[in-house]
């Protein structure tokens, strides 16, 4: 047994689950390579990590905040040299190629840089006292333990959008990764604590959503939970949440929409959709999912982006020659056949893949052909319904208010976008489709960590994270200060 063994991190210390159960983290390119063995955490785990980030807590908020977020900029530095190996730790445990679990990292990078910056603009608000001799101003607080789940397709990035602003704002954290990558958030809290975080601040409990999630849940000294993951899990996150009194900020599923008018540059609409839909082997909330063509460029489009997903490398990511990296595991393999077949029994097309990978060097891993179904149309569930993996459907339409429509018919709202030369029909566009992201001539996929990122209806609860974590990871505290002398009452002392 050649692989290491990681503990959870708990008040400082790195200690085993108290079961002493383990679960392997295998590589999803070839399921004889174990990456590591983590902690099967349960309720027993969780319930010391929260003690330990309780006691933090007590030192932590007091100090200033420009301070805390000095560690960050130590933090992101440690990540810039550290780069290379974390994404191919990155690779080796979630699949994705070299060149994307860089850029996994580099958000983390950029995410920590720019909010170390907010350690000096934790605004808040003066505002007039409607009484005389008397100060009014709202500060913001933190929150106080947090509680931050997370899912397994940026592994890095999406701790880093929920660690750091937690972290900034003087809350203490307790993160409970995804079971298929807890490593890249061992990476990221291990650049945190050579950083020089004090113990307590940042609590790993690793293991799965039924233990370790399921206990955070019900903590009741977590205040707060940041999740990312599915909208089924989503929903019961937030019911529990609201069934214990936290706050809870849920970021969730996709079935995203490129639309291609008759007047786009056809090439980068091509270049745009292809990487929209196969980047991350399509396992990105905000993966083009739907390719809506307009009719003048559909037979054209489609001709040539079929060709284009056929001619794709699929294999392992550490190739740097490799397109396309494999599936999470074996169980995303089984959901992308399940809607192949869902697809084709309602009367789809299907123009490209379909299958399953399992020849050759290919039988070691879990990978699956990029699939492109035609004569889709939006009732069908394909065009409906999130499969989180390297499978697309085209949908042609005849008219821009249609494409609109198509667009805004489902349940899901992250992002969207417009290839077209026509500004008006753009700016249409970027009011009216419901989304919490519209890309003009560029890709669903791109996000840049200092804008918000979230989405609308069964994609989000209305909270944002980039621009907009500070509001969920601080509350606000209202302060009159009275230097009249005497009693003053609100709403009877000033009616004259
Ligand atoms: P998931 O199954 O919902 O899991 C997300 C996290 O929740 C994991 O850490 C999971 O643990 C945990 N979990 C599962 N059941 C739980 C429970 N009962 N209580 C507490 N925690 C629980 O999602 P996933 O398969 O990892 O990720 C794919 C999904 O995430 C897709 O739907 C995708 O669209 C969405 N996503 C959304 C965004 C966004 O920002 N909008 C970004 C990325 C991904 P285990 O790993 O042990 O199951
Ligand atoms: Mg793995």
């Amino acid at each position: 047994m050649s692989h290491r063994i990681y503990h959870n991190l708990i008040g400082g210390e790195w200690v085993p689950a108290k079961s002493g159960k383990t679960i392997l983290n295998l590589n999803p390119a070839d399921q004889g390579d174990v990456v590591g063995e983590f902690p099967s955490s349960h309720a027993e785990d969780v319930k010391a990590a929260v003690a330990a980030a309780k006691e933090a807590y007590a030192t932590w908020r007091l100090v200033p905040a420009p301070k805390r977020a000095e560690i960050l900029v130590r933090a992101g530095l440690l990540l810039q040299q550290r780069k290379e190996q974390y994404a191919r730790d990155m690779t080796r445990e979630m699949g994705k190629v070299l060149a994307e679990t860089r850029g996994d990292v580099q958000e983390a990078i950029d995410e920590a840089f720019y909010v170390a910056g907010e350690g000096r603009r934790l605004f808040g608000v003066t505002t007039p006292s409607e009484l005389k001799d008397k100060f009014a101003m709202s500060v913001r607080m933190p929150v106080g333990v947090v509680g931050l789940i997370t899912p397994w397709n940026f592994p890095m990035a999406i701790p880093s959008w929920k660690l750091f602003p937690a972290l900034v704002a003087g809350n203490t954290c307790i993160i409970k990764p995804a079971t298929d990558t807890p490593l890249s958030t061992y990476n990221l809290v291990q650049a945190l604590v050579d950083a020089g975080l004090p113990p307590g601040v940042v609590n790993i409990v690793s293991g799965s959503g039924s233990g370790a999630g399921a206990a955070l849940l019900e903590h009741p000294d977590v205040r707060a939970i940041s999740f990312t993951g599915s909208s089924e899990v989503g929903s019961h996150v937030g019911q529990r949440g609201a069934a214990t009194f936290k706050a809870v900020s849920l970021e969730m599923g996709g079935k995203n929409a490129q639309i291609v008018l008759d007047d786009a540059n056809l090439d980068l609409a091509l270049d745009g959709a292809l990487w929209g839909a196969f980047g991350t082997t399509g396992q990105r909330c905000t993966a083009t999912s739907r390719i809506l063509l307009q009719k003048g460029i559909a037979a054209k489009f489609t001709a040539e982006f079929v060709k284009r997903a056929k001619a794709l490398k699929v294999g392992d990511g550490l190739d740097e020659s490799v397109q396309v990296g494999p599936q999470v595991n074996a169980g995303q393999i089984e959901t992308s056949k399940k809607y192949v077949d869902i697809a084709s029994a309602e009367g789809a097309k299907l123009l490209a893949g379909g299958h399953a990978l399992t020849e050759g060097a290919y039988s070691k891993g879990t990978f699956f052909e990029p699939t492109v179904f035609g004569g889709v149309t939006a009732a069908m569930r394909i065009a409906r319904e999130e499969v989180f993996g390297p499978v697309v459907c085209l949908i042609e339409f005849e008219t821009f208010e249609e494409a609109i429509a198509i667009a805004n018919s489902i349940d899901y709202g992250l992002s969207t976008a417009l290839y077209t030369r026509d500004v008006n029909r753009a700016f249409t566009a970027m009011r009216d489709l419901e989304a919490g992201i519209t890309y003009i001539n560029a890709p669903t996929i791109g996000a840049e960590v200092h804008l918000p990122f979230g989405g609308v209806k069964q994609t989000g609860n209305g909270h944002r994270e980039g621009l907009g974590a500070i509001e969920f990871f601080t509350t606000w505290k209202a302060v009159y200060v009275d230097y009249s002398d005497r009693l003053q009452r609100a709403q009877i002392d000033n009616a004259e």
